[in-house]
């Protein structure tokens, strides 16, 4: 099979050495300066290399999935699930204040919920264990206060 060769632009723009360490290794300019050719197998394996999810094993010993909610009951997963996911917390965080526990409940089910209260318990504890200042905001830190107190909140 031939591989056709998309065509080199006539000037290479010059690039500093910041520049080029900055470039994934198939993109750095070969031996004699000149950078490689982008062909369609070159393309595809930097796909793999640079464009593909990888799911990382975490240190409870799961591969974590970044892209679905873990179906493992695993507090490590549920946490690095939401670590990787700041915006749905957000959402969910907002969610919750605003329509409260049964209608999140009614969205996402109980063990969503229940893994959602004990990751931003445990981010608040961490955080104020570290540094004593909450990256989350006043009102994130209430509710997560409420929450802890209240027995349906958690297990
Ligand atoms: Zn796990």
């Amino acid at each position: 099979m031939s591989e056709p060769v998309v065509d080199d632009v006539a000037a290479q723009p010059q690039l500093t050495a910041e520049e080029l360490q900055r470039l994934p290794p198939e993109l750095r300019p070969g031996p004699d300066g000149k950078p490689p050719k982008i062909t369609p197998r070159l393309l595809k394996s930097m796909r793999g290399h640079y464009f593909t999810v990888k799911h990382p094993t975490l240190t409870c010993g799961h591969k974590l999935d970044l892209i679905n909610f873990p179906k493992r009951n695993c507090d490590g997963c549920f946490f690095h699930f939401f670590n990787t996911h700041p915006q749905l917390v957000e959402v969910t965080d907002q969610f919750y204040r605003a329509h409260g526990k049964g209608p999140l409940v009614g969205m996402r089910g109980e063990k969503y919920f229940r893994a959602f209260v004990r990751y931003m318990v445990t981010i608040i504890r961490l955080k104020e264990e570290h540094d004593n200042k909450s990256v989350l905001s006043k009102e994130s830190r209430v509710l997560a206060a409420s929450i802890q107190s209240r027995p349906d909140g958690t297990d």
